[in-house]
């Protein structure tokens, strides 16, 4: 575990803890688009799993331009919101698609939340330090993951529409 004594030691052990959560994100994307049903959220956890990559690498690159490695920190929060998907995923197996879709929305809000706290800091953290190429790559990360996060709001209104209507059908059959 390295030090943590200067604003910039505070800035790579951030950065090594969103290269993980992208690491890890990149590989649990597959599985949400796979099980999606709605075709637009199937799209958009594919699109955001070509993106997830970007950002990684851009981590990378910045872990590069500070002369310090991007690996050696696991994200424990990252691996519980995956974890919480992956239960989800085995515990509506069974479910309508609507309520699946709108479950995966809700899982993927999450993590888009947690990023985005995370980029938020790290983009400040830059900025402080006056690494302008720095800030310019997380800033890029940044929007992505609000734009992802505004997306899958936006489709959660369709799909909870769907789901809504299904919670309607089954009211009435029970009558
Ligand atoms: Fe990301
Ligand atoms: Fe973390
Ligand atoms: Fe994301």
């Amino acid at each position: 575990m390295p030090e943590l004594e200067t604003l910039e030691d505070l800035l790579v052990e951030q950065l090594r803890d969103l290269y993980s959560a992208e690491n890890q994100i990149s590989k649990a994307l597959p599985k949400m688009a796979k099980a999606a049903s709605h075709p637009k959220l199937r799209q958009a956890f594919e699109r955001h799993l070509k993106e997830t990559l970007t950002q990684r690498d851009r981590l990378a690159k910045i872990a590069d331009m500070l002369g310090v490695k991007p690996t050696g920190h696991v994200c424990a929060a990252a691996k519980g919101l995956i974890e919480e998907a992956s239960e989800f995923l085995s515990d509506s197996k069974k479910s309508p698609e609507e309520i699946r879709d709108a479950g995966l929305i809700a899982n993927g809000n999450r993590v888009e939340h947690y990023e985005i706290a995370g980029y938020g800091t790290a983009v400040a953290l830059a900025e402080k330090l006056g690494l302008d190429k720095a800030v310019k790559l997380l800033q890029q990360t940044l929007a992505e993951e609000k734009a992802t996060d505004e997306k899958l709001t936006a489709l959660s209104e369709e799909v909870n529409d769907e789901a809504a209507a299904l919670s309607v059908g089954a009211e009435e059959e029970e009558e």
